[in-house]
């Protein structure tokens, strides 16, 4: 199938992928005293995947019609996010991912049909072209609701 014919379709990281609330929580708890546990080296890269994650990324990534790719916003202030949000990858989905990995601070820019989300705005989610499967929400409270849409015909 021609590149161009499939649909593309973006998942993001924090609260996503990433089970961000849990293990900032669990730091927090360890270390009071840090007010940003998120700007902290080794922080990123220690998040544990969403339950379900892994294995409905890797079966959305085997549809020959779907073109799938991780789109996520960098936290700013802690420069580590970038490489560990890259390293995360290839120790959570493998290298072959780490090449769909793109770091933007607007995902309106990005064109396709779909993106799976925790927020609908914010950065830029608001002006993305497709539909936006908001993660966490009452549509799509788990990845098994996310996999059973994409089953269902898309
Ligand atoms: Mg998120």
């Amino acid at each position: 199938m021609n590149n161009l014919e499939k649909k593309i379709v973006y998942v993001d990281m924090d609260f996503t992928l990433c089970d961000f609330g849990a293990s900032y929580l669990q730091y927090k708890q360890l270390h009071p005293e840090e007010a940003f546990p998120h700007s902290v080296p080794g922080f990123f890269i220690g998040l544990a995947p969403t339950l379900g994650a892994i294995e409905t990324f890797q079966w959305l990534n085997e549809k020959q019609d779907i073109d799938l790719y991780i789109l996520t916003a960098p936290s700013i202030r802690n420069p580590h996010s970038y490489t560990e949000k890259r390293l995360w990858v290839e120790k959570h989905l493998g290298l072959e991912a780490a090449y769909k990995l793109i770091i933007s601070p607007n995902k309106g820019l990005n064109k396709g049909h779909y993106l799976i989300d925790d927020y609908t705005e914010g950065k830029g989610q608001e002006n993305f072209e497709g539909k936006i499967l908001q993660f966490g929400s009452k549509e799509f409270p788990d990845w098994k609701s996310v996999q059973s849409f994409f089953e269902r015909g898309y």
